[in-house]
């Protein structure tokens, strides 16, 4: 099944090049399916990690791509603008948190996210704090792969403790602790607060992942978090920013995490979803006051232009699967994936190698007591029609949002009948 050449030469997510993991060869994909090279086909349960949210090869989307290509795929975002950036922004400033007024537009949610840690930076030194430099964060997140963006992302969870001291030093508290359906335990603040007291005079600014903490462990956690991270964020003169490159878009149940908690950051990220996976595209955030600071600062600008900024090809695209997502019943549509989600993963909260079943609203997640064999696992979850990718101890699932209740309904039965059979568990 695994391609030779893909096997010696190309190198995939997390894997080792001398024991690389199998990959199948995906020939095409539509709607909810992936089709393999040998004619199999998959029922995605992944959204090709919180991206392909209207499903693989959307008509409407296709368009978009089609249409922009007739006039350009790239054009250089120094000194020149076009309508694909321009109405994008529109659309995204209806859709974010009201405060929020500036977009840049970058490549990846990697970048976006060493695009909020300058903007902090820049906007205390443009008010000679320059000893404002460092980050504060929680525990179990994760924010990405580029240098400052692994430097906040969970020193162990995170999957980046290999480059130990070569990071920046960030201050680390414990993950919110209360879930999200839980009643909120006060004590849950406490270590976050110290921390800010403490640190506070050399912190830019607090990242986090609002309500959900994605590869950092899936953990879903109470909305009253934010609201006094925020007050603290205030009292002490610290940004807020929010990482919202997975849970954007509809996923959590809301359009964006920050209004399970209606607290607005001062600057957030977005990404994956937003082109609805079509390709790469972030945009970072933030409000009037903090851009206008930066501006005011020595520097005058804010220090960053990647080439591919604002790629057209990519807007245009974002912007109609934007559309597309907001003109539809999607609250309805997340509520009935859901649904079918609690249903279905419940039950196996029974099983005692199982720790907890969580589910929000397109988000489904079982969280063994052991680290999954994942090689053993995904082979078993292809041989039955569908596509999971689990990780550590973490089953999970956050389907295309175009998936049908069927199937839905095989998706989970086929991943629920695994489960229940998992060998070397007991
Ligand atoms: N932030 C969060 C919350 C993410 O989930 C991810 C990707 N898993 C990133 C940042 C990094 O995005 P990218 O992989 O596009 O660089």
């Amino acid at each position: 099944m695994t391609d030779n050449f893909d096997l010696e030469h190309i190198w995939h997510p997390y894997t080792s090049m001398t024991q690389p993991l199998p990959t199948f060869k995906v020939k095409r994909a539509y709607g909810a399916t992936i089709e393999l090279d040998d004619g199999r086909t998959l029922i995605d349960g992944m959204s090709s990690w919180w991206c392909a949210i209207h499903g693989y090869n959307h008509p409407d989307l296709n368009q978009a791509v089609t249409d922009q290509l007739q006039n350009m795929s790239h054009i250089m975002f120094g000194g020149l603008t076009h309508d694909p950036a321009i109405e994008l922004g529109k659309i995204l400033l209806k859709i974010t948190p009201p405060s929020l007024d500036k977009i840049f537009y970058a490549d990846s949610g990697s970048v976006a996210v060493e695009v909020a840690l300058k903007m902090a930076v820049q906007f205390w030194t443009a008010q000679d704090k320059p000893q404002k430099t460092n980050f504060i964060t929680t525990r179990s997140g994760y924010h990405g792969d580029t240098w400052n963006a692994m430097s906040v992302c969970d020193p162990v969870t995170g999957m980046h403790q290999i480059f130990g001291t070569s990071l920046p030093n960030r201050i680390f508290v414990a993950a919110p602790q209360t879930k999200f359906h839980e009643e909120w335990n006060p004590q849950d603040i406490a270590e976050l607060e110290q921390a800010i007291q403490q640190n506070h005079e050399h912190l830019a600014a607090l990242i986090i992942e609002p309500i959900v903490q994605g590869a950092g462990g899936m953990r879903f956690y109470h909305p009253e978090y934010l609201r006094q991270a925020k007050a603290l964020c205030e009292q002490y003169n610290l940004l807020l920013i929010f990482d919202e490159i997975a849970t954007g878009f509809g996923r959590t149940g809301k359009l964006f995490a920050w209004e399970h908690a209606q607290v607005e950051p001062d600057i957030m990220c977005i990404g994956k979803g937003l082109t609805g996976g079509y390709m790469t595209l972030s945009a970072t955030l933030t409000t009037k006051h903090v851009a206008e600071t930066i501006s005011r600062g020595e520097a005058g600008v804010f220090m960053h232009g990647p080439t591919f900024m604002a790629n057209p090809l990519a807007c245009a695209v974002a912007l109609k699967s934007t559309q597309l997502l907001i003109e539809q019943d999607w609250q309805a549509n997340i509520e009935r994936i859901e649904q079918q989600l609690t249903q279905y993963l419940t039950p196996l909260n029974q099983l005692d190698y199982v720790a907890d079943v969580r589910v929000l609203g397109a988000i489904g997640v079982v969280e063994l007591t052991v680290n999954v064999d994942m090689k053993t696992l995904q082979q078993q979850f292809v041989d039955r029609g569908i596509w999971i990718r689990p990780f550590g101890k973490l089953v999970y699932v956050m389907p295309p949002y175009v998936i049908t209740s069927q199937e839905l309904s095989y998706l989970l039965e086929q991943l629920v009948e695994v489960v229940k059979t998992m060998q070397g568990v007991h």
